[in-house]
């Protein structure tokens, strides 16, 4: 009996220590399939969130194509660089007739100028101009709307008063004061700065607007070299409204509105 006994000891033994191993490889296996299917499924996430990052890059670049906007001035309360506007008015290109009856004008605050008889600005170009005024006069820049918009018939007026002064020479006075319905401050879209008067070169307020009037949108519209292309005089103190990134690209190019507007028919 008592070998016996022993016998059976040691195939109870046996038993379990085989069972102990047969746990243990179990565990092993299971452990082992976790591990490999967790590496798996995390190298399956990488794959979606890169393909997520992907995508949200891609629909970016189209979001941005969608959206350049050159038709609303403000983009949540801020200038909006695309927004622009490259009428060409000159002696050959003049205003049509009806142009005043749908204009939008909006008066530019006391703050920002300097005169009273002529106060109005075309309503888009408003922020920019505003905002141009406000950050000079921050700097310690004293610079001041002078004259905006003017009507028609206050063209009509300052033409038949320089004709008078030159001899009634209309060709010669055209150099100088446009023709009604032929100079840029009948559109809205510009102004002169301070004084019109050849002493605003050598002011501290020129030399402000050639450093930073583009970042407001704003070109120097009758520069010294271009006379023979603009047919108007230099006027280093009247600036037009072209849009951001056309101001930024004609200081650039170093082109005139006129020279502009070809480039761009070239381009196309
Ligand atoms: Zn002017």
């Amino acid at each position: 009996m008592g070998k016996k006994t022993a016998r059976q000891k040691a195939i109870i033994r046996r038993n379990i220590f085989l069972s102990i191993c047969a746990l243990i490889l179990v565990l092993v296996i299971a452990l082992s399939v976790f591990v490999i299917s967790s590496i798996v499924s995390n190298l399956g996430d990488n794959d979606e969130k890169n393909d997520s990052v992907i995508s949200s890059q891609t629909s970016k670049t189209e979001e941005t194509v969608e959206k350049k906007n050159t038709t609303d001035p403000l983009i949540d309360g801020i200038l909006n660089p695309d927004f622009e506007n490259l009428m060409l008015i000159n002696g050959k290109n003049p205003l049509p007739e009806n142009y005043e009856d749908t204009l939008k004008l909006v008066t530019i605050d006391e703050i920002y100028r300097n005169n009273n008889n002529v106060t109005d600005i075309e309503e888009t170009v408003y922020p920019f101009i505003t905002a141009m005024v406000k950050k000079a006069n921050e700097d310690g820049v004293n610079l001041k709307v002078w004259s905006p918009f003017r009507s028609y018939a206050i063209q009509k007026i300052l033409f038949e008063k320089q004709v008078e002064r030159v001899g009634g020479d209309e060709d010669k006075a055209a150099t100088v004061v446009a023709r009604p319905g032929t100079s840029e401050h009948n559109t809205g879209l510009c102004a002169d700065f301070n004084m019109a008067d050849d002493k605003f070169e050598a002011t501290e307020m020129y030399n402000w607007m050639m450093e930073n009037a583009e970042d407001y949108g704003f070109v120097l519209r009758y520069p010294k070299d271009k006379t023979e292309i603009t047919g108007v005089i230099y006027e280093s103190w009247h600036w037009r409204f072209v849009g951001i990134n056309r101001a930024k690209e004609m200081n650039k190019l170093g082109l005139c509105l006129e020279e502009y507007i070809e480039y761009l028919e070239d381009k196309n």
